[in-house]
């Protein structure tokens, strides 16, 4: 409980190692005249319903039933009491009143990810199951809900993209937070498939944990093995796929499979994973029968395929598919143990 009254620690001259005790402030978007209690969080008060919170959580539910002392009334703001919020943000207890008093201000399509985080964790944290599991749809909301092999990258809109890039972090790290392991490794993916280059991608968000670091760097190594020998396998000059048994043009056949070759070459060297999973077609300097063009084709389809099935596993390492059904808490294998 907050004594409202204290005055601010007094600093003596000179004295910089000590900060000045913060004053209180009152919150400017949720303050209610006929509020019934007051949060304190870090130096911000909320001024709102103990009704509207009880109903939300069983935990502030049996706070509020327990009774208040009679007589000393020191820590109360206003008429109201006063109950301090340790350990939590202003930021995270702003994005929990807005979805309660003002919903309309939180925005369901491409949602700042840091408002949703705020949710999800003070949901977590207090019981507030309603606001976590809102919070928890409107971001899996985002993502496409089944990713077609046959057209996988068509259903990736030019918004999903630039939302991943521009939230990423902030998804990373509440990813992994509440064990999203459904969401991660698409959003690892986008994320890096935005940028060509995979280190100077890294360089570029400094703030990355650890292990999102780590999933980034063995998802795309064990990406490009697979891009390598099942998407473009076929491209081997030791492989007997194309030219087909059957091709009619042996010489000019070879020829384009050299030419794709080369290719998949310059996108390995400039890193770009976004060869992964776009459909790949066959340019008009490729001079392909109709045979060989539909066997190398069907390659990179299945390829594709597998590896669309498969981004858990880069990601976050054998075992993934356990983790996402039974809404694991523990580390994926390929993260440092706790
Ligand atoms: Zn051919």
């Amino acid at each position: 409980m907050e004594h409202e009254s204290t005055p601010p620690a007094k600093r003596k001259r000179g004295d910089t190692a000590s900060e000045p005790a913060t004053v209180p402030r009152r919150s400017e978007k949720f303050w209610f005249d006929d509020g019934s209690v007051v949060l304190q969080v870090e130096s911000t008060r909320f001024r709102v319903h103990r009704s509207i919170l009880a109903n939300y959580s069983p935990v502030f539910d049996d706070l509020f039933k327990v009774p208040q002392p009679e007589g000393d009334k020191s820590d109360w703001v206003d008429g109201c009491p006063t109950v301090c919020m340790s350990g939590d943000t202003t930021d995270d207890w702003d994005s929990v009143l807005s979805f309660i008093y003002k919903p309309s201000s939180l925005p369901t399509k491409w949602p700042d990810v840091r408002k949703l985080a705020g949710m999800m964790r003070l949901g977590k944290k207090y019981q507030l199951d309603d606001i976590f599991q809102e919070a928890l749809t409107r971001l899996e909301d985002q993502f496409p809900q089944e990713l077609d092999a046959d057209h996988s990258t068509d259903c990736i809109s030019d918004e999903l993209h630039s939302w991943i890039e521009s939230n990423f972090e902030d998804i990373a790290c509440i990813g992994e937070e509440m064990a999203l392991w459904g969401i991660l490794p698409f959003t690892y993916y986008l994320a890096v498939s935005v940028d060509a280059n995979i280190p100077e991608f890294l360089l570029s968000h400094p703030n990355l944990s650890y292990n999102s670091v780590r999933s980034v760097t063995y998802g795309s190594s064990a990406m490009w093995k697979d891009v390598v020998e099942r998407s473009f396998g076929w491209a081997k000059p030791t492989e007997t796929i194309i030219p087909t048994k059957g091709c009619p043009t042996r010489h000019r056949c070879t020829a384009a499979r050299t030419l794709v070759l080369g290719e998949v070459f310059t996108q390995i060297g400039s890193q770009d994973l976004c060869i992964a999973l776009d459909n790949w077609e066959k340019d008009a300097d490729h001079e392909f029968c109709v045979e060989c063009h539909k066997t190398a084709k069907q390659a990179c389809q299945d390829g594709r395929a597998y590896i669309l099935n498969n981004l858990g596993r880069y990601f976050l390492g054998e075992g993934w598919e356990e983790l996402e059904q039974t809404k694991s808490e523990h580390w994926p294998v390929i993260w440092k143990s706790r």
